[in-house]
């Protein structure tokens, strides 16, 4: 079986729409994936139509943004209501809170780097179909601008967390995020957890509910992944793992990297996946 527990579409800041993810695992031979848009479930239920008959399993998620102490932290939601109004709620006001955060980079860029990038651009980037707008649409329009050459550097000299300009998300905290997963009828996994906090993070968190980490990643090296074991372990919690699939341009097509049944069966289990 293979698994892809961690992956972006149109509806927020991925390159296909639910119907042509859907098409995409499926020749890249998955057999479940989660589609986990940041801040929205608009995505959820096309790409489970799109699937129904296939064979393929597709998990309902979302992926919600946090903060603490100026750092993002992403927590996962499996198998949620995509409809849960507390998702809803929270869609709204990201939504609001996303658009006045990308003015600020934008007023940020223009003072620290002197660099002119209008709003429009960015929600012209982001197309007519996208819920929520973030960072990767302003890292195109900066690089179609030849402020940058790709992603990777856009990220490092501009808009990455580090960097001047950058404004984080503020919409919530992480044990927040915990909680409107709950709510939803989710499972909450901490997605990427960063090494740096995860002495910091992981019992707050787990107090909160959090049931999962995200383990198993594409560029996960075996010490981290080792590390984080056995912070799952210590909290008798999950692991999960995926892509975190968002482009083509990265030159990866879904399937590629995928995570095998024995690494993530507790995980399955409580999904109710045999
Ligand atoms: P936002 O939700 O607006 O803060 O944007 C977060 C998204 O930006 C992530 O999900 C990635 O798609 C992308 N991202 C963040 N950091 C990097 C990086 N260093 N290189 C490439 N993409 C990044
Ligand atoms: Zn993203
Ligand atoms: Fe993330
Ligand atoms: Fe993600």
């Amino acid at each position: 079986m293979r698994l892809d527990l961690h992956i972006h579409t149109t509806a927020s800041d991925g390159d296909l729409d639910p119907e042509n993810i859907v098409a995409a695992a499926i020749a890249g031979a998955l057999d479940v994936i989660s589609i986990t848009d940041h801040d929205t479930t608009a995505a959820v239920m096309p790409a489970v139509r799109a699937a129904e008959g296939s064979g393929l399993r597709v998990i309902p998620g979302t992926e919600l943004s946090s903060t603490r102490a100026g750092r993002e932290i992403h927590i996962l939601g499996y198998d949620v209501d995509p409809e849960a109004p507390v998702l809803q709620a929270h869609r709204t006001r990201a939504r609001e809170i996303r658009l006045d955060r990308m003015r600020r980079i934008i007023e940020g860029l223009a003072r620290e780097e002197g660099i002119r990038v209008s709003l429009d651009d960015v929600l012209a980037a982001a197309g007519p179909n996208r819920d929520m707008v973030g960072r990767p649409h302003l890292a195109q329009v900066l690089i179609d601008q030849n402020h940058a050459r790709d992603f990777s550097e856009v990220f490092r000299k501009l808009i990455g967390d580090h960097c001047p300009s950058f404004v984080s998300t503020d919409l919530q905290a992480p044990e927040e995020a915990v909680e409107t997963i709950l709510e939803a009828g989710g499972l909450p996994v901490w997605a990427h957890p960063p090494l740096d906090l995860l002495d910091d993070l992981l019992d707050p968190l787990a107090d909160a509910g959090l049931l999962g980490l995200e383990v198993h990643r594409p560029e996960a090296r075996p010490s981290q992944i080792k590390r984080l074991r056995a912070a799952a372990r210590s909290r008798d919690l999950f692991t999960s793992g995926g892509s975190d699939w968002h482009n083509l341009r990265r030159n990866s097509t879904l399937g590629t990297f995928w995570v095998g049944r024995s690494k993530v069966e507790p995980l399955l289990e409580a999904l109710g996946i045999d």
